[in-house]
């Protein structure tokens, strides 16, 4: 289901493949504070979660749950990469 969901906007061959596709989309949105364990346990199954996280660091995707990865993660990893970058 998020993939379908977010399929509307992805348009890339591995969202067929997304482990999340028969979960309700808002599992990957927690709220602050909110559980996080559950969307990642799904995303360590997910044969595309390289692809994912690949995507939501190219896209900058701010919120949720991608590639198995909190915001907060991928904002340190965005940084990390610009500075290797630089
Ligand atoms: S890595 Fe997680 S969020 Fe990304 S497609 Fe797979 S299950 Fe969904």
């Amino acid at each position: 289901m998020i993939v379908q969901t977010r399929s509307w906007v992805i348009d890339e061959p591995w969202v067929d493949l997304a482990a999340c596709r028969s979960f309700d989309p808002m599992l990957f949105f927690p709220l602050p504070g909110g559980d996080e364990r559950t969307p990642m346990a799904i995303c360590e199954n997910c044969c595309v979660v390289e692809a994912c996280l690949d995507y939501a660091i190219r896209t900058n995707e701010r919120w949720g749950i991608w590639g198995g990865t909190t915001q907060r993660y991928r904002r340190k990893l965005s940084r990390l990469l610009r500075r290797q970058a630089a």
